[in-house]
């Protein structure tokens, strides 16, 4: 199966495409589905083509089409043609392609394969009625295919409002090959004969998506597998049209995180914005899609994009749905941000610095939370008890010693730490280690102890740096704070 993914089954050029409909938000599983036909067109020396489907009026959202645009650009992708590059097949946009899609449709009419359907919505809604009573399944009863094609012509000519649907060939099968999936067979009296072209001129999304496929050269298909039920009614328009139709390959759609149902809104964020606007680094969102379903040949869950561009193979993707694992993605991102320098890393992490972050110590704070840094919106949350008020709980204070020890210690810290005359790690860690060597405190709890009274946690970056950026006036306020709780 898998030699029908190389271009060289087809003389033509590799062509993929992604066709967003701007009806919402774009989802994490899209970037993933775009990122797939991306990195195949680049293996292939082809092109990657973005169309913006928006033939659905009614659900079209303002403003959509752009932060579609600009999301996909924020993971670092980019597409060869589209509606603001232009391109050899422009326009780009389905609404701007209306006489097109109108004189295929009239076409398949003239040829006998496609039909004007006169039907009220009164009249399909009792249909439905009658075929939802009698359990069976919603499909048009095919009441005008058999008008006559003059006397049809005459109404449309007369101004008459029509559909034009496509006359689906019966008691035939229907066959396509999915590159993941392998032959599918669907029988074509189980398919409606679909409208194509609507009655305010706009193609459905099946007409509008095939006839721009033909039209735009396109010879793979990678989107997501709620689109399959949709693939035997393209097939159909292919045969119809007589068009080579392109190879198909639908692609797993994710589980939610819980791994329980597809991944949803309702069980957490699915927007691909969100994600970055949570601080996961667009490149390992990226290294995290490349492995959701998919494992280079040696297994290893890092890559580069152009190591995936080499290596990706759509017919190797599986065909189970995969979780949306977020530990996973959280570790990759983690690595990822432990690959950038010092300064990429504060230049990535400036817009999620909160207001009162203490712009002296910029530098040294945050190498000092790098290493636990999973997300950089967790910045404020990792290092704001270096510059704001703590609150500690007096029962992780006296964990493992009574409250009279623990006050004793925090007094004698007190004392010879206001005595310092530099407020540096070294001389903190020497004042400490010798407070305890002399009074022979338990190491780690009064280590811990310590660690409590000054930052309200029991995890934090080294004691005696934090100690050093807290500075001495504030530590010796948290510790005597501490003494009287
Ligand atoms: N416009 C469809 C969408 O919103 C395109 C589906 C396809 O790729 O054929 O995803």
């Amino acid at each position: 199966m898998s030699n029908s993914t190389s271009a060289s089954t087809s003389s033509r050029p590799v062509r993929t495409r992604m066709a967003p409909s701007p009806t919402g938000e774009y989802h994490v599983g899209h970037i993933a589905t775009l990122l797939k036909n991306y990195a195949f067109a680049k293996k292939h020396g082809g092109q990657f083509v973005l169309r913006i489907e928006d033939t659905d009026q009614e659900r079209k959202v303002e403003g959509a089409v752009e932060r579609i645009m600009s999301v996909i650009k924020a993971y670092g992708l980019d597409w060869d043609e589209g509606p603001d590059k232009g391109g050899p097949y422009a326009p780009y946009t389905q609404s701007e392609r209306l006489p097109l899609y109108k004189a295929k449709a009239e076409e398949l009419v003239a040829k006998g394969q496609a039909y004007y359907c006169f039907c009220t919505s009164e009249r399909l809604e009792r249909i439905r009625e009658a075929q939802r009573a009698a359990n069976q399944p919603p499909m048009y009863d095919k009441h005008c295919r058999h008008l006559d094609p003059a006397e049809a012509l005459r109404r449309v000519e007369a101004g008459e409002s029509y559909v034009i649907r496509l006359a689906v060939p019966e008691n035939e099968t229907i066959r396509f090959t999915d590159l993941i999936r392998g032959e599918i067979e669907v029988a074509s009296n189980s398919v409606d004969d679909q409208v194509l072209l609507k009655s305010d001129g706009f193609p459905t999304y099946h007409l509008g998506v095939v006839v721009d496929d033909y039209e735009m050269q396109i010879t793979h298909v990678m989107r997501g597998e709620e689109w399959i039920s949709s693939t035997p009614k393209h097939m159909l328009l292919y045969q119809a049209f007589g068009w080579q139709p392109p190879i198909y390959a639908h692609i797993p759609v994710f589980l939610n995180p819980d791994g329980k149902g597809k991944m949803s809104k309702r069980k957490g964020t699915v927007a691909a914005q969100s994600f970055l606007d949570d601080g996961f680094l667009p490149e390992a969102m990226l290294n995290f899609f490349m492995i959701l379903g998919w494992t280079p040949k040696d297994q290893r869950e890092i890559l580069t994009l152009d190591e995936y561009i080499q290596e990706f193979d759509p017919a190797e993707i599986s065909a189970k749905s995969v979780v949306f694992d977020l530990a996973k993605l959280r570790w990759i991102n983690g690595m990822y941000i432990r690959k950038l320098s010092p300064t990429e890393l504060k230049q990535r992490l400036t817009p999620f610095l909160p207001t009162d972050f203490p712009a002296a110590q910029t530098d040294r704070i945050i190498s000092l939370v790098a290493e636990r840094l999973e997300r950089l919106g967790e910045i404020e949350e990792l290092t704001s008890f270096f510059y704001r008020p703590v609150t500690v709980d007096p029962t992780l204070l006296h964990k493992k010693a009574e409250p009279a020890v623990v006050a004793e210690q925090l007094q004698t810290t007190s004392a010879a730490l206001r005595a310092l005359t530099t407020w540096e790690s070294s001389q903190l860690e020497n004042c400490i280690r010798d407070l305890q060597a002399q009074h022979n405190w338990p190491k780690s709890q009064y280590f811990m102890m310590l660690r409590v009274a000054v930052t309200g946690r029991t995890a934090t970056p080294p004691l005696f740096e934090t100690m050093a950026i807290i500075g001495q006036s504030e530590v010796l306020s948290r510790l005597e704070a501490a003494t009287q709780l």
